[in-house]
């Protein structure tokens, strides 16, 4: 007999309940593991935390990685995680440099709560174990299943505030899933960047900002002024910054790791095309880390996790797997 486990975050999946000042959770994952109850499969509930999943910390993460080792020590490597679709990627993205080998992830929610006729839960819930049961689907690293579609976790995203079909993956998913059963178009090339290392579970403080027209460099300036681990910024297309912000992102390049994305979300950065003095040749000549194809979630997750692993000597390598 199969055993999986659903691992319970939170999230809307979960938010039963509409008291005066809105939506809170009241399911667990023991409601989930019911209502996906099967003779031939035996299901193991955990209740990690029932927040929104803007309430996630570093810790909960560290928490769900040693939850899901513990499992796997006990024979359990087939995992549903149920989380808020807010900061979904960003799980799914740590899960993938941090879960353990042998596990198979799928990681759902749900856009519309349970207090609602149209909530996507309960579908979401029974195409992800439908991915899990599925052979075709091994080998996938973690996945996200929404709206009967597969994601990849190195890709997906949620780019939608409110539609059942907010998650999405440039260049698309990698299959679906129809009839009960995964349906695989797509496979990721490879697992990237992932950590071996124990993770600590203590926060470090990796920023993430946007430039802009006009950017004069002020917010990295304050930045660098406080106590920083590292910092993301997403920059112009293929990796350019105003003058003024990265003559800062150079300065600040020398005492911590400062790590460039794309603000457009998708596509790979260049790396000596242009001549301007934000140009990503001299961001890059400076000691400034390409983020590849990551996007700016993505790039601080990677890099705050990496500094939480003790990788910090590895940063320019992680990076570079996000360029081939
Ligand atoms: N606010 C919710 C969250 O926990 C949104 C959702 O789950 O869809 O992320």
């Amino acid at each position: 007999m199969d055993r999986i486990a659903v691992v319970s975050l939170g999230g809307t999946i979960a938010m039963g309940h509409r008291g005066p000042d809105g939506l809170t959770v009241s399911l667990g994952a023991n409601d989930f593991a019911h209502a996906l109850a099967r003779p031939d499969l035996s299901f193991t509930g955990v209740d990690l935390c029932s927040r929104d999943s803007s309430e996630l910390s570093a810790r909960d993460l560290s928490d769900l990685v040693t939850t899901l080792t513990r499992l796997g020590d006990e024979g359990i490597h087939h995992v549903i995680v149920t989380t808020g679709t807010d900061s979904m990627e960003e799980v799914a993205f740590a899960l993938e440099r941090l879960a353990p080998a042998s596990a198979r992830v799928v990681v759902t929610g749900a856009m519309r709560a349970p207090t609602l006729d149209s909530h996507d839960g309960p579908a979401n819930l029974r195409a992800a174990l439908s991915v899990l049961t599925s052979a075709a689907s091994r080998d996938l690293g973690v996945v996200v299943v929404m709206n009967d579609e597969i994601h990849g976790a190195d890709l997906v995203r949620k780019s939608h505030a409110t539609s059942t079909a907010s998650f999405t993956s440039y260049p698309g998913a990698l299959g679906w899933v129809g009839d009960g059963v995964a349906l695989l178009v797509n496979r990721p090339a490879t697992r990237r960047a992932r950590l071996e290392g124990p993770l600590d579970p203590a926060a470090r403080h990796v920023a993430l900002v946007t430039t802009y027209l006009g950017d004069e460099g002020r917010t990295l300036h304050a930045l660098g002024e406080g106590s920083l681990d590292g910092l993301v910024i997403e920059a112009f297309g293929s990796g350019r910054l105003t003058p003024h912000a990265a003559d800062a992102a150079l300065t600040l390049a020398q005492r911590l790791p400062v790590v460039v994305a794309s603000r457009t979300g998708a596509g790979l950065l260049e790396h000596s095309t242009y001549s301007a003095p934000g140009s990503e040749s001299r961001l890059l000549a400076g000691g400034v880390l390409s983020a590849g194809w990551l996007t700016g979630v993505q790039a601080r997750v990677l890099l705050e996790l990496a500094l939480r692993t003790g990788y910090s000597a590895r940063l320019a390598e992680l990076f570079a797997e996000f360029q081939i």
